[in-house]
C-alpha cells in the first residue's frame, strides 16, 4: 500500500483516522534496542560511491533490515514512478544504534553564478563574528528518556496542496509490517525543536529561519519549537544527545553557518549541506531524532539586491532535506540540485512531498 493508495474525502484530504488505522497507530511501547550493530558494507554506498559522491557507510544499526531503507527512493510525476538521479552521501554515525545520513552537497552553481554579477548588499554581510571550528562531540552519551513530548497522534495536520503531478521523493521510505510505506522522518507526535547559532551569520538571520519555519509548519503538519541561539558548533559527528546543554531530549536541529576550512564538504560552489540523525525505534523502523544544517558563508557574498537573500532559498532546501526530502530531476522544484534562481520556495511538488511527511511514524519509544 502506498499513500495514494489511501481512501480520501471528496475533497482530496485523507481523514486522520484512515491514516492511523494504516499505521497501526495501536502498538505498545518495547524496549530501546541499540546494543547490536552491522558493520557489513553497504553496496547502496558503494553505488552511490560509483557516482562520484559518496563514500560507503557502515551500518551502525539495531537492525540488519534497517539500511535497506535506504534503497527504497520515490518519485513521481503525473502518477507515474520515475527514476531519480541519487547523490546522497552515507557515512558512519559513530553511535552504537544510530547511525548518520549525510545528505547530498548541493551545488546549485547556477544560482551562484547568476548572483555573482549582481551588486552586494552590505547590510547582508553585517555578519554576527566569525564562524566556529567544530566542537568535538561529547562522545557515546546515550540517549534520552523516551517518548519526551510525545503523543498520542500527529501534533498538526498539513494545509491541503494542489499538487499539479510534479516530482517529489524522499531520502528514504520504510514499509511497515501492515505494508504501508512512509517516509523516514521525525516523529509527527512531537515537536521538533532547532536552534539557531548566529557565528557567521547575516544580520536578521534568526528572523530568516523562524520564516522558513513558518513555511514548514503549514507545510508538514509539524509543530517547530524555536529553542533560541545556541553557541554549539557542530560538524558531521555532532552529539546527538547532549542534555548538559539542552535538557534530557534528544539535541536540537542545529542551524548554523561554516565555511569549507570548517567543513570540507562545502567546499568549491556547494552552498549548503544538510544531515539528520535516525534511531531504530526498537521495531525496526527509523525516526529521526535531530539534524544538522550548514549554509556556506560564501552565499553572503552574492545578495542581489532587491529580492529575498540566496541563503534563504538555501535554507528552504536543506531544511527540507532534514526532514526527509530527497533531490528531484526536475528543475522547477526547489528541491532540484541545481537552481536557476527562478524558483526559490517551495513549488507544488515539494509542497506535496512535504505534506506526506505528516504520515511518517510516531515514536514513543525513542
Ligand atoms: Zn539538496
Amino acid at each position: 500500500m502506498s499513500f495514494d493508495d489511501l481512501p480520501r474525502s471528496p475533497t482530496g484530504r485523507i481523514p486522520q483516522w484512515v491514516i492511523d488505522e494504516a499505521q497501526g497507530r495501536a502498538a505498545g511501547p518495547s524496549p530501546w534496542r541499540g546494543d547490536a550493530y552491522d558493520t557489513s558494507a553497504d553496496p547502496v554506498g558503494e553505488r552511490f560511491g560509483a557516482r562520484g559522491h559518496a563514500a560507503g557507510r557502515d551500518g551502525w544499526g539495531a537492525d540488519g533490515d534497517a539500511p535497506t531503507s535506504a534503497r527504497r527512493r520515490r518519485a513521481r510525476r503525473s502518477g507515474s514512478s520515475v527514476a531519480v538521479a541519487v547523490l546522497c552521501v552515507l557515512i558512519t554515525g559513530g553511535f552504537v544504534g544510530v547511525w548518520l545520513s549525510q545528505l547530498p552537497e548541493v551545488s546549485w552553481d547556477a544560482v551562484v553564478a547568476a548572483l555573482s554579477a549582481e551588486p552586494v548588499r552590505t547590510t547582508d554581510l553585517d555578519a554576527t563574528g566569525a564562524v566556529q571550528p567544530f566542537e568535538p562531540p561529547s562522545g557515546l552519551e546515550g540517549h534520552p528518556p523516551p517518548g519526551v513530548e510525545e503523543s498520542p497522534w500527529p501534533r498538526g495536520v498539513p494545509a491541503p496542496v494542489d499538487w499539479d503531478g510534479t516530482p517529489y521523493a524522499f531520502q528514504d521510505t520504510q514499509r511497515r509490517p501492515d505494508g504501508l510505506d512512509v517516509p523516514v522522518t521525525f516523529s509527527p507526535c512531537r515537536p521538533v525543536h532547532y536552534a539557531v547559532n548566529t557565528a557567521g551569520a547575516p544580520a536578521g538571520f534568526v528572523d530568516d529561519v523562524a520564516k522558513v519555519m513558518r513555511e514548514l509548519t503549514s507545510a508538514t503538519g509539524f509543530v517547530f519549537v524555536d529553542d533560541g541561539t545556541t553557541t554549539e558548533s557542530g560538524g558531521a559527528d555532532r552529539a546527538l544527545y547532549q542534555p548538559d546543554r539542552y535538557g534530557e531530549r534528544w539535541a536540537p536541529v542545529l542551524i548554523q553557518f561554516s565555511d569549507e576550512d570548517h567543513f570540507a564538504r562545502l567546499e568549491g560552489d556547494v552552498a549548503g549541506v544538510a544531515a539528520h540523525r535516525v534511531v531504530d525505534d526498537g521495531n525496526g523502523l527509523l525516526v529521526a531524532v535531530t539534524g544538522t544544517v550548514w549554509l556556506d558563508t560564501n552565499l553572503l557574498e552574492r545578495q542581489p539586491s532587491g529580492a529575498e537573500p540566496v541563503h534563504v532559498a538555501v535554507l528552504r532546501h536543506e531544511l527540507a532535506h532534514v526532514l526527509g526530502l530527497d533531490h528531484v530531476d526536475d528543475a522547477t522544484q526547489l528541491m532540484s540540485p541545481r537552481q536557476s534562481g527562478e524558483f526559490t520556495t517551495f513549488q507544488s511538488g515539494d509542497l506535496y512531498g512535504l505534506s506526506l511527511l505528516n504520515r511518517g511514524v510516531c515514536a514513543p519509544e525513542v
